[in-house]
């Protein structure tokens, strides 16, 4: 109907990368003259600057999100057989980074309105095997730190924050992977700070299990050739630190850019609310870091989320689905629930869609993307 209007992506990279191209061609081109390549300076450098930007003191680099979920767990002294307790509203990464670290997830419902975990089911759930538990800060909004910590004190739970969606947001003045044992962070391309290429971080406060993370993700060898730990080879790569090491002083600059265009959508979507388009709530304001901007289209819109994604992508503009299938109706991980046993997960999973979200997405292209529902749902 529109389609004379140009098409928005969901996300845009290029216009992040453009304007700092040069200074990372010449930061490449020096390490491609050291040679430097594996555990190299630029990795140390990108290191001590992400964990102290994110109020932590040790960083470890590794070769994704998933990885510093895996062996950061392990660090944290985790053994097989330790119950872990996830949001069964996840991206299924936090799910492999628990089995690969030979524990057991235990899922838990997530609040409807967040769709962060619900720390009630949380408590729940714990039994004398619960080691752990991981919250998931999904979208780039914190579950709640106070929370958590009560929680986790009355029960003597490691908390392993997965961050891999919040680089730089905070909640009730804590800072995301700040107030945990340790946090897992992803340096996917598409993420708030992302690499050219796969890579993640582990940070922490322990000397002990940062000394153990830097055995665990090179062979588990504590010097050279020398191995202490059962170990592999899971590093960030000196190009990929590099690069993170250009981006990272514009990360909250382009946090902040997303927190506005999140804002202007509320603005645009409130009186949407009675036809049942209702964004997940920001219970951070300023400091939720909007990785995606998700929206549920409920039982009172008069199309459905799978409707309205079409509508959309008719009109040029691109949605995603984050995530389409809860992990425990996933094929490969069934065992890990039933149909119907998170059911506000499973309502979600039908529910939500994520609009055009990235820094530089101009006032013009949010109005278009709102006009373009408020069409789709009156028609
Ligand atoms: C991206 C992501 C991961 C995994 O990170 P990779 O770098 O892709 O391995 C883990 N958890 C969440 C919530 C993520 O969004």
């Amino acid at each position: 109907m529109n389609s004379h209007l140009p098409k928005i992506p969901l996300v845009n990279l290029s216009l992040q990368h453009q304007p700092i191209q040069t200074q990372i061609q010449q930061v490449i081109a020096e390490i491609i003259q050291r040679g430097d390549f594996i555990l190299g300076q630029a990795l140390a450098e990108f290191e001590t600057a992400f964990a102290a930007a994110c109020g932590v003191q040790y960083g470890i680099g590794v070769a994704c999100g998933t990885d510093a979920i895996a062996l950061g767990l392990q660090a944290c002294g985790i053994q097989p057989g330790d119950e872990i307790i996830i949001p069964a509203n996840t991206f299924i990464a936090t799910i492999i980074g628990v089995m690969q670290a030979k524990a057991i997830p235990i899922l838990v419902d997530c609040d409807p309105d967040t769709a962060l975990i619900d720390l009630t089911a949380a408590e729940i759930a714990i039994t004398s095997k619960t080691k752990a538990i991981i919250p998931v800060h999904l979208y780039g909004q914190m579950v709640s730190p106070i929370k958590l910590l009560d929680l986790a004190n009355r029960h003597n739970l490691i908390i392993f924050e997965d961050a891999a969606q919040a680089h730089l947001a905070s909640r009730e003045g804590y800072r995301a992977g700040s107030f945990g044992k340790a946090a897992a962070f992803s340096f996917y391309p598409s993420k708030n700070l992302g690499s050219f290429g796969d890579g993640g971080m582990l940070i922490t406060n322990d000397a002990k299990v940062a000394q153990t993370m830097r055995t665990l993700r090179n062979y588990g060898a504590q010097s050279k050739y020398l191995h202490t730990e059962i170990g592999t080879n899971s590093r960030l790569d000196n190009l990929q630190a590099a690069v993170l090491n250009v981006k990272l002083p514009y990360l909250e600059k382009w946090n902040g850019d997303r927190n506005l265009v999140a804002q202007y959508y509320n603005t645009l979507l409130e009186p949407l609310k009675h036809k049942g388009i209702v964004p997940i709530a920001n219970h951070s304001s300023s400091r939720h870091i909007y990785h995606l901007y998700v929206i549920r289209v409920t039982e009172k819109s008069p199309i459905n989320r799978n409707t309205l994604q079409e509508k959309l992508a008719e009109n040029g503009i691109e949605t995603g689905i984050h995530y389409p299938i809860p992990c425990h109706l996933q094929p490969a991980y069934q065992n890990l629930g039933n149909p119907g046993d998170f059911p506000n997960t499973e309502t979600l999973c039908q529910q939500i869609l994520s609009l055009p979200m990235y820094p530089g997405l101009s006032n013009t292209q949010i109005e278009q993307v709102v006009k373009a529902i408020e069409l789709s749902i009156n028609r």
